[in-house]
């Protein structure tokens, strides 16, 4: 009995706050302001709704020690758990724990930090973050999106949807009459549509007008939001002198910006031969005594 209660209360929590933040979005409109609680308030109930799936497999997955149950697990540790084949079994594609964890990782911004985000990105965000609570409702816990959401509601949201739908038409058609190669086709980091055209001479998403450079990775040659590379510069052994920085050894790397997964590689190699350079050492001093 006591369980059952348990799951109801963070299941209806969940839906109360998923019900506040469509209520923040459609008067929302073209304020960021408002968006920034239509955001926080969706989160919370993303999250809430993941600690209800936990919580239908066994009460004690809500919390972060269950041999001490006291504090309940974080959201990034829930989608773990949810994962776990031993735990939770569910499977989540790519896009959908791309889309928790920027979603996420914008609640984070908005709470602690100084935030920097467009009313696209905001309703991009919304819309993705949205679909995968009511569709979490509808198969872990076959409730429909009509059983707890107002028509009304529902009705304006699909119009925030159907001014994007518009936009992207568009968008489609100038590509395909201005023959943009679709490789050349990107995930927007703004609106996140397929419509940003990565070509030199455009740079442009042609849903919401945001431009950006694009960039060759310094290492595979692939090409990536300029945004997106990182310099490897700070890995190398350095000293601060007198103003200047001095280079003591870049273990055979050139200053050069790459792609994350790139920079992985790069990380992991700098290491293993610091590594072996204090093993080298070691045996030196060990070898002359
Ligand atoms: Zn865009
Ligand atoms: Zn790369």
């Amino acid at each position: 009995m006591k369980e059952h209660h348990l799951k109801l209360n963070v299941l209806e929590n969940s839906q109360a706050f998923l019900i506040e933040a469509v209520s923040k979005a459609i008067v929302a409109e073209n304020d960021a302001r408002n968006w920034q609680f239509a955001i926080l308030n969706l989160v919370q109930s993303l999250e809430l709704s993941l600690k209800s799936i936990l919580a239908k497999k066994h009460p004690l997955f809500l919390y972060e020690n269950i041999d001490n149950p006291k504090h309940t697990v974080s959201v990034t540790k829930a989608i773990e758990r949810l994962e776990n084949p031993m735990i939770g079994g569910v499977k989540f594609s790519e896009k959908e724990k791309k889309g928790m964890s920027s979603a996420i990782k914008l609640r984070n911004d908005i709470t602690h930090h100084e935030f920097d985000f467009s009313v696209e990105y905001a309703k991009a965000q919304f819309l993705r973050v949205f679909g995968l609570i009511v569709h979490m409702f509808r198969h872990h816990f076959d409730i429909q999106i009509t059983d707890y959401i107002d028509s009304n509601f529902i009705e304006s949201l699909l119009e925030i949807e159907k001014s994007r739908v518009v936009l992207i038409e568009h968008a489609n058609t100038r590509m395909q009459e201005e023959g943009v190669d679709s490789s050349l086709v990107w995930e927007c980091s703004n609106c996140l549509c397929d419509s940003f055209v990565a070509d030199k001479s455009k740079e442009t998403c042609y849903v919401c007008g945001y431009q950006t450079s694009v960039e060759e990775c310094g290492k595979c040659e692939d090409y990536f939001y300029s945004h997106d590379l990182r310099s490897i510069e700070h890995l190398f052994e350095t000293d601060f002198c007198e103003g200047q920085t001095i280079v003591h050894n870049s273990f055979g790397y050139e200053p050069i910006s790459i792609c994350s997964d790139c920079y992985v590689a790069v990380q992991r190699d700098i290491d293993e031969q610091w590594q072996q350079r204090i093993e080298e050492d070691e045996y030196y001093h060990w070898s002359v005594e």
